[in-house]
């Protein structure tokens, strides 16, 4: 599949895997379970979160529950301004939940940064993150991700969920996408 297009595998299946069970033990450890303010409610963010946040889910020894969000942040298909942009937004009120925001990657963080802010306006009980991948740029925002599966180097990666153009989501692997692919 893609022949050609992805120049090496930076992480394999079995490697996504195994760190997801190791994230989900230790996070579900955090939360109480049958408390007051209901299950952990993860919120996924479309559409590169979506592989992670299902493995995710089934990995945690907790009962959890779904809601996603669609953000667009302006800019060029390989990095982003900022400026954020919601395309569709919970259908559900998350005062008094515990939440826990479930990425692909963390890059420049300004997504995330304006998302974190958002989603505090609307009084969560609690208020976490856990990014499947993070960038070296990440440490510059003030955002505190206690949870990350791989620090990555700076290179454009696609698969399990990431893509270049819409393609790419559907490797079961994290990939490096050859340069020739996007005219690099
Ligand atoms: P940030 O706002 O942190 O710079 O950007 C986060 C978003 O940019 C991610 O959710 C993702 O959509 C996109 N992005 C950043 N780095 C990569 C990458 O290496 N590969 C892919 N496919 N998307 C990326
Ligand atoms: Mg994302
Ligand atoms: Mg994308």
């Amino acid at each position: 599949m893609y022949e050609g297009d992805i120049a090496s595998v930076l992480i394999t299946e079995e490697q996504i895997r195994q760190r997801t069970a190791e994230l989900a033990e230790e996070i579900a450890a955090r939360y109480p379970v049958g408390a007051p303010e209901g299950d952990l409610l993860l919120i996924g963010v479309l559409k590169g979160a979506v592989f992670f946040m299902t493995d995710f889910a089934r990995a945690l020894p907790i009962p959890s529950q779904m809601e996603f969000m669609a953000v667009s942040s302006y800019g060029s298909s390989t990095s982003s301004s900022g400026v954020v942009r919601i395309l569709k937004d919970l259908d559900k009120d998350i005062a008094g939940r515990h939440v826990l925001i479930v990425e692909d990657i963390i890059d420049s963080g300004l997504t995330l940064s304006w998302l974190m802010r958002n989603l505090k306006t609307r009084n969560p009980a609690s208020l976490e993150v856990v990014t499947l991948l993070r960038k070296p740029d990440a440490v510059k925002i003030d955002v505190d991700v206690r949870d990350v599966g791989f620090d990555i180097p700076n290179e454009f990666v696609v698969g399990y969920g990431l893509d270049y153009a819409e393609r790419y989501r559907d490797l079961p692997y994290i990939g490096l996408l050859d340069p020739e692919v996007y005219g690099g």
